[in-house]
């Protein structure tokens, strides 16, 4: 294929192989312009490189390949994040698990956990906003691990991460807050073969028959992990809201309820760990 030797030729190129938005995206980035400037001055050349890097991004995201892989970026809550194939990409309804999280860390709490961090979107979201907070971070791959780290520092956030599995790296540490965006897709769901997720690690997004496998998993083991009264607040499927509810009851959570993000969807739900559940370790 030939490259094209302008803005104009580079969006005509794109033409019904991509949402122009994105095209516009892509090639802001390649070039290094606004989009204001790609609209005002089609006539204005590109550079060799810069029409490569182009027509890679335009024909790996024709393949589906998520936008947020190609720039190797996603904005998360005001912040820009690394992302790679390694990592889920962060979501804007998760913004709302976050919004709900930071509203409950009592003034005087002191250490906060975010299970399965992945790019490290919420624990960095939440060192920021609150950086009078111990905040800790868990995940089971260490590549995200890697990913999340170097977010941290490029963000200017503390956070203490652990490798493992869910509360096994956390043997008789307990928290006022824990937050979790566990994978929460039944296996069998259709979605896991449609569109981005297609490329987004099957660990973090798949649980089990129901897609309540890891909730299950953490809400039985958090009350050994929790302060008293302290709260865990889960992100899930839009019709999980019943589900989450009644396991959370079951593990010991009072005040169980549900939240809608700005879809109106069910998105979120939280409780506070009743006293008499609080297990001894
Ligand atoms: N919301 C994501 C999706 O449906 C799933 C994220 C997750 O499993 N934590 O693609």
């Amino acid at each position: 294929m030939s490259l094209p030797a302008t803005l104009g030729e580079a969006m005509a190129l794109a033409r019904g192989q991509i949402p122009q938005s994105e095209a516009r995206l892509l090639l802001c980035e390649a070039c290094g312009v606004s989009a204001a400037t790609i609209i005002g001055f089609p006539e204005r050349g590109l550079a060799e490189s810069a029409a490569s890097q182009f027509v890679d991004w335009l024909s790996r995201r024709a393949q589906g390949e998520p936008v947020a892989y190609l720039l190797g970026r996603r904005e998360f809550f005001g912040r820009p994040f690394r992302v790679s194939p390694a990592v889920l990409i962060p979501r804007p309804e998760t913004e709302l698990l976050l919004e709900l999280a930071l509203a409950r860390i009592p003034e005087t709490a002191v250490r906060v956990l975010d299970l399965g961090t992945g790019s490290g979107a919420i624990a960095i979201s939440l060192a920021l906003e609150r950086p009078d907070v111990e905040v800790h971070a868990v995940d089971l791959s260490d590549a995200s691990l890697e990913v999340a780290r170097g977010n941290a520092a490029a963000l200017g956030a503390s956070v203490r991460w652990h490798h493992g599995s869910w509360f096994a790296p956390l043997a008789g540490e307990r928290f006022d807050l824990i937050v979790s965006n566990p994978p929460y897709v039944a296996s069998a769901d259709p979605h896991l073969a449609r569109g981005d997720v297609r490329f987004e690690p099957i660990g973090a997004l798949a649980s089990g028959p129901d897609g309540l496998d890891d909730i299950r998993a953490i809400a039985a083991a958090a009350p050994r992990h929790l302060k008293a009264s302290g709260h865990l607040l889960f992100e899930h499927g839009y019709d999980q809201g019943a589900g989450v509810r009644a396991v959370m009851e079951g593990a010991g959570f009072a005040e169980v309820a549900t939240h809608q993000d700005l879809a109106g969807l069910d998105r979120v739900t939280l409780g506070r760990l009743h006293d008499a559940a609080l297990m001894r370790i």
